[in-house]
């Protein structure tokens, strides 16, 4: 494939913009190469800037759960742009995201719309610190909860890529308070809790790891965490950045059935555009300014546009009562045909897989934490990512990354993507 348009437009931008791009993963430092410039998308499908088409397993690192330009949510923009792109002033569409949002996701009474899945975190530790009365929290090795400080501290994917686990600029002060444990450890977070007992605020996960890789909770993990938060009275927040509106309705709570006290969302939820919400029983959500002591504000917080996209994209995926088995019947077609296609070769891999999300470990033995993620074969991995784009297959520049799968794919863009996956095999 040509990508000269990509190899131009990447050059200006790094004259102007810090590494040329906005979001470090998107720079495909960990695999080497120009990273494509997009322009448009539609379905299941993106174009770059030199007219190579990709089927999509990015889908803008999971917004698209029903495609591109998925057309309810575009016309529900556009029909609202011609209104007045922000007030200031609440709106009604506000609350019929609100309500549509609690109705789908168990445990939460209240919800606040804000701008991204990192501000989404932030405010509900902060929530949870001032509804506690504690200051320290605990985080996994590996899971990610977006870019403010109290969270990078091994903080997987994107910060992992980039060799800078725990970036400068966080201060001593701040790490102080955030206590690390291994995910499906239970062990390890009991030990944290014994040695700091009575000053933990909240323990925060992603309840399916997708930042390093995916990786399953163990069958237990959420149960054990949930009666050990109990025990303990600290707050148990799910971030669902990733996993709400994607693995059900209601998201892994629904999935594993276990109530988390704060739920974090990000990427689905706004369909596409800058959202990110985070949510709970009144009784916490009420300790929110204006109605509470903790402080928590956005000038462009639940923006019409971006509610209108999200609530055109909720309302979808409400209204349809299989959608969420049939991606994970497509993903599950996937799994099976990638594990044949590798071991047809000897490749070796381990496959997670939950839900519509899934990821190809190029590591022998399974894959339940950041540890044995890490051991997975970088230099596989690269030649694998560079192989299927070839292909024109798009998955995510970075070992540590899910992939997401779309509604939009049919299952002849998943067979040509098992082949290509196939022919990518043999040269490995
Ligand atoms: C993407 C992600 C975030 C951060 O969301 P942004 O919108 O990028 O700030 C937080 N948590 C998880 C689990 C994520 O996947």
């Amino acid at each position: 494939m040509l990508y000269k348009r990509s190899s131009a437009l990447f050059k200006a931008a790094e004259h102007v913009i810090p590494g040329g791009v906005n979001s470090p993963v998107r720079a495909f430092k960990a695999v080497g190469g120009t990273p494509i410039f997009a322009k448009s998308a539609k379905g299941a499908y993106v174009y770059d800037e030199d007219g190579n088409r990709y089927i999509d397993y990015i889908n803008s690192w999971g917004p698209m759960v029903l495609g591109h330009a998925f057309d309810p949510v575009v016309d529900a923009v556009i029909a609202k742009a011609k209104q007045g792109t922000s007030f200031g002033m609440p709106t009604e569409i506000e609350t019929k995201i609100a309500e549509l949002a609690v109705s789908m996701v168990p445990n939460i009474d209240k919800i606040r719309f804000v701008n991204s899945g990192t501000e989404a975190c932030m405010s509900a530790v902060r929530l949870a610190r001032g509804y506690t009365k504690k200051d320290k929290i605990i985080k996994f090795a590996g899971c990610y909860h977006g870019h403010s400080d109290a969270f990078l501290i091994q903080a997987g994917s994107g910060a992992v890529t980039f060799g800078s686990p725990n970036s400068p600029g966080v201060t001593q002060g701040t790490a102080k308070d955030t206590l690390l444990a291994r995910y499906n450890d239970i062990d390890s977070v009991n030990e944290l809790i014994e040695a700091n007992v009575g000053e933990i605020a909240c323990i925060i996960l992603e309840p399916v790891a997708g930042n390093m890789g995916c990786i399953p909770p163990k069958p237990d993990f959420l149960i054990d965490l949930r009666r050990l938060c109990d025990a303990h009275s600290i707050l148990l927040i799910f971030d669902e950045v990733m996993t709400g509106f994607r693995l059900a309705k209601g998201g892994a709570q629904e999935l594993y059935r276990v109530n988390a006290d704060i739920v974090c969302f990000g990427k689905v939820i706004g369909g596409g555009l800058p959202v990110g919400a985070f949510a709970a029983r009144a009784e916490i959500m009420n300790f929110l300014a204006p109605l509470g002591p903790v402080y928590q504000a956005g000038t462009l917080s639940g923006n019409p546009l971006a509610m209108a996209a999200g609530l055109a994209m909720l309302t979808e995926l409400n209204s349809d009562e299989n959608v969420f088995m049939r991606l994970a019947e497509k993903t599950e077609f996937l799994h099976k045909g990638c594990s044949e296609a590798l071991n047809k070769y000897d490749v070796v891999h381990t496959i997670n897989r939950v839900g519509s999300m899934i990821s190809i470990h190029f590591a022998k033995n399974e894959v339940i934490d950041f540890e044995s993620s890490a051991k997975g074969d970088n230099a596989t991995f690269k030649a694998f990512f560079h192989g299927m784009l070839n292909e024109g297959i798009y998955i995510a520049p970075s070992a540590f990354e899910t992939w997401f799968i779309s509604d939009a794919l049919s299952y002849k863009d998943l067979e040509d993507t098992i082949s290509a996956v196939e022919k990518v095999a043999a040269t490995l």
